[in-house]
């Protein structure tokens, strides 16, 4: 009686109206998810038109039934949206949603646990390194990797946050401990490809290196992946100037063409000289799921850290970044700081895992369990299933892109992006790009490859198959008539 008193005189949702407008919104999504396919991908309106359309004030008393909230949604804000999740997205690289995902994440934001310490919330912490070390497994990387050796793994909002965090640890142990209480000097250095992700860059800065800082290496023009040699002698010009190399930031599947960096070579040097060797697969590494795509993990027995995006390529929902480190001891002294206030027995027993020392802010939500849902529906075979799907989707386009001589394949695909181009100026080919994306049937991005203008189409939406691939192609090819024709 006292708890529905304090419903009542409050201007909460009940759980009884919470229940009843939950039920509409699961099936407003899953009525979106049905008719997404007849949706324009992206939208066509000007800048302003969202922001034009709503109000322009807060709604002063309230009480809004969730009807008239979806009904604005229907009628202005997805105009306003790119449909990441439509058969024919096929820009950037996937971002994957799917039912588990959104219904463990709906159970999280229902828990509101706040798993900053192990005593803030036992389960948050455990499960998650539960399925750090089932990822771990399912993916069979080095077994240092899992929280039952020296390392261990923790869920980072994005692979950019993976990024910065291995920087700092880098920066931790090629100070020899002392960047954590001096701060950072400029003579600390870090090494990528030129066709590393802008993060690393980001990370640089953030640490305090500054973008000279960085040093981007030569990739072998047919491969587009890191030259071990350019490496090696970017590292010695730098300790002969009394620089001192921190971190290599090595990729599997860079964001232009997905090319794979040589792990074997680029770890035997971080190995020789002491350097930290981070991994970033945020898109390729969810291949591992496969055996048969494993190769392209070959040399990550070196890495000190890597990570990956379910949210990404494996069904998860935005955000969701693993990341594991091989020796957690030196993350975590890298990155903790303890006041008076979060002291507590559990911790000081050294008994428990403390995720807010993996990461960058101290809270954190509990985002294993959209990760444990996803698994426990889609079980390893039906991950498999998903790649396995999008890499022969991507087979399949190249096939036609290959099968017409106006069009040429410009780098290997090995994962489910297909970098292509018509055989002509690079003015023609973003016109190509530009007049696809216009009918609003599908959405492609573009990249530049040894120079060149390049189109990329990355297959991950899980509803996308093999009749929107030909769809697509079909769309591409008849605009190049055009293009020619005019
Ligand atoms: N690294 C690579 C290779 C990427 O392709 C991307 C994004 O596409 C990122 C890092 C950044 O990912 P996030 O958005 O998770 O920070």
């Amino acid at each position: 009686m006292a708890d529905q008193l304090v419903w009542m005189s409050t201007p909460h949702m009940d759980p009884a109206e919470f229940r009843r407008a939950g039920h509409a919104v699961v099936d407003w999504i899953a009525d979106y998810w049905t008719t997404l396919a007849q949706r324009p991908v992206t939208s066509a309106d000007p800048p302003g038109t969202v922001a034009a359309a709503l109000p322009a004030a807060p709604p002063t008393a309230g009480g809004e039934p969730v009807e008239a909230v979806l009904a604005d949604l229907e009628s202005i804000v997805l105009p306003g949206l790119t449909h990441w999740q439509h058969p024919g997205f096929f820009g950037y690289f996937p971002a994957n949603a799917s039912g588990p995902s959104v219904l463990g994440d709906l159970v999280s934001s229902g828990l509101g646990v706040q798993g900053m310490l192990w005593a803030t919330s036992p389960a948050c912490t455990e499960l998650e390194t539960v399925l750090m070390d089932w990822l771990a497994q399912l993916m069979d990387l080095p077994h240092r990797f899992r929280s039952t050796s020296t390392g261990g793994g923790v869920i980072q909002d994005s692979a950019s946050s993976a990024t910065l965090v291995a920087t700092l640890a880098a920066l931790h142990r090629a100070s020899g401990g002392r960047w954590r209480d001096t701060g950072i000097d400029r003579r600390y250095r870090a090494y990528t490809s030129v066709h590393g992700h802008s993060s690393i860059e980001k990370a640089a800065r953030i640490a305090g290196l500054g973008t000279d800082g960085i040093r981007p290496i030569d990739v072998d023009p047919d491969s587009q992946a890191l030259l071990p040699g350019a490496l090696r002698a970017a590292i010695e010009a730098d300790l002969a100037a009394g620089d001192v190399p921190a971190i290599v930031v090595a990729t599997i599947g860079t964001t232009s063409t997905t090319a794979i960096d040589p792990l074997p070579e680029i770890g035997a040097i971080c190995a020789e000289y002491g350097i930290w060797l981070h991994v970033d697969a945020a898109y390729a590494g969810a291949a591992a799921v496969c055996p048969e795509l494993r190769w392209s993990h070959a040399g990550l027995e070196y890495a000190d850290s890597y990570c990956f995006d379910p949210h990404k390529w494996l069904l998860t929902g935005f955000d969701c970044d693993a990341f594991w480190v091989a020796d957690r001891t030196e993350l975590i002294d890298a990155l903790t700081v303890l006041p008076e206030f979060l002291r507590n027995a559990a911790s000081e027993s050294g008994a428990v895992i403390d995720y807010r020392d993996w990461q960058v802010p101290l809270g954190r939500r509990f985002r294993a369990l959209k990760l444990w849902f996803v698994v426990r529906w889609y079980g390893a075979e039906g991950l498999r299933a998903h790649i396995r799907s999008g890499v022969a989707l991507g087979d399949r386009f190249a096939e036609r892109v290959r099968a017409d001589d106006r069009f040429e394949v410009t780098a290997a695909h090995p994962f489910s992006l297909v970098c292509f181009r018509l055989r002509a100026d690079d003015d023609t080919n973003a016109a190509l790009l530009a007049a696809v994306n216009a009918t609003g049937r599908v959405h492609l991005t573009h990249t530049r490859v040894a120079g060149r203008y390049t189109l990329r189409l990355a297959v991950g939406s899980p509803q996308t198959t093999e009749a929107h691939i030909d769809e697509a192609w079909t769309l591409l090819a008849e605009t190049a008539d055009n293009l020619r024709s005019p």
